[in-house]
């Protein structure tokens, strides 16, 4: 990594400038780039750029590109760039709208926000899972709409602790980690699935933490964790949190498109609820909508959705699941610091603006540490 603090001349490449087209306004980390004698253009507005405008941008000879999980960068974007595009920088951790095998063909090396966003978004799942099963907005909306009108032991409805229950967390990698060293402090148990590989050094940490926390008379609860099989994991679990990404069919040996089907939430019990703060692509919300309408399962908590935002005509706006339905704007990572922060080891913004200065001013991207596709570039 580049020391962005060093005394230096301005990065010129021959004669002139870097040039840097971001699709999207990122806040005021991107003068960093201005200060290092970088020509920045951000794109006005709160919408993603015209497909048209975006690949007019990169054919211009741009040398850097900020992205968001809204544009499409796939063989057309690459072939325009193919000459003089230097690096990607996608403020997400997930990269579903990039094409990894096209970028690693055309050898332009494409960066992530991983990490910074993992404590944001784990702390989201947990907070959308309670939300959803204790009811938290419809006491709210009872409140505020003046339906309030008497204290009862079960009237007008109650919700399910979560406390002594057991979570499913799918997808074991930085933020299904994450969740689960939070959610362990409410005496959870934990049924972990991952298609790729078992953390077995993690779950033994977690599992010694639990019993520290009986032996210590924090808790009278014995929680216990284990990987098991998807299978039991839905058959077992009162919550299935999902942390894969986004991988569709030809992208892995085991896809995560519509990993959660009409079959898949036919195996979860009545009293479970389903959190998605993955992608939306990941459920197939069809077959959610109507698991919710037939009582199949308890409830849904969604961050993320097929189509965003969510079309109005979507099944999930359907009123009659609506008090067990949690919608939010795709909002996981949404906080001041994660977002915003110029600290590439804090913030996304930090981090798409170190990721770039390292791809157009470094010399090898193998050894960046923001750079996904390093494999273009082994020698
Ligand atoms: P990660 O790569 O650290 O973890 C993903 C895990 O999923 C890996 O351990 C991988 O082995 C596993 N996996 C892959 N395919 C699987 C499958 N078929 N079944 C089970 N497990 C599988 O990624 P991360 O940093 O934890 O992020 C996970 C995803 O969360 C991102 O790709 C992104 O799409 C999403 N995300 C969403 C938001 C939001 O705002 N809602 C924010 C951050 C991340």
């Amino acid at each position: 990594m580049l020391d962005r603090s060093e005394e230096r001349e301005e990065p010129q490449l021959g004669d002139r400038k870097f040039r840097v087209f971001a699709t999207c306004a990122i806040g005021p980390s991107i003068d960093l780039l201005r200060s290092r004698g970088y020509e920045v253009e951000v794109y006005p507005g709160p919408l993603a750029p015209p497909r048209e405008l975006l690949l007019q941008k990169v054919s211009s000879g741009i040398d850097g590109l900020i992205t968001t999980l809204r544009d499409r960068i796939d063989d057309e974007v690459f072939r325009a760039g193919k000459d003089t595009l230097k690096g990607i920088a996608q403020f997400a951790v997930g990269y579903d709208n990039i094409n990894r095998a096209d970028a690693t063909l055309y050898k332009i090396p494409f960066s992530n926000t991983a990490d910074v966003l993992t404590d944001a978004t784990a702390e989201f799942a947990f907070a959308i899972l309670l939300d959803v099963s204790r009811k938290l907005w419809s006491s709210e909306r009872l409140v505020r709409e003046n339906h309030w009108e008497y204290w009862h032991p079960y009237l007008p409805f109650l919700g399910d602790e979560v406390t002594g229950k057991t979570i499913a967390v799918i997808g074991t990698g930085r933020i299904g980690q994450a969740l689960i060293s939070k959610c362990s402090g409410f005496d959870v148990n934990v049924l972990c699935y991952d298609a790729e590989y078992r953390n077995e050094k993690f779950v033994a940490s977690i599992q010694q933490t639990m019993n520290l926390k009986r032996e210590l008379g924090l808790t009278r609860r014995q929680s216990w964790i284990r990987y098991a099989e998807l299978d039991e994991c839905l058959h077992e679990a009162d919550y299935v949190s999902l942390h894969v990404p986004l991988l569709r069919e030809g992208e892995s040996k085991v896809p995560t498109f519509h990993l959660i089907n009409e079959l898949r939430l036919r195996q979860m019990k009545p009293t479970a609820y389903l959190i998605n703060t993955s992608r939306g692509p990941v459920v197939d919300e069809n077959a959610l909508a109507k698991a919710l309408r037939e009582h199949r399962i308890a409830g849904a908590a969604l961050d993320v959705f097929e189509r965003e935002p969510l079309p109005a005509d979507s099944p999930l706006r359907d009123p009659t699941i609506e008090d067990r339905c949690r919608l939010f704007h795709h909002f996981s990572s949404g906080g001041q610091a994660t977002r915003l922060s110029p600290d590439p080891n804090v913030g996304m913004a930090g981090r798409c603006v170190q990721a770039l200065i390292d791809m157009l001013e470094g010399a090898d991207c193998a050894k960046m540490p923001y750079v996904v596709n390093k494999e273009a570039f082994l020698p």
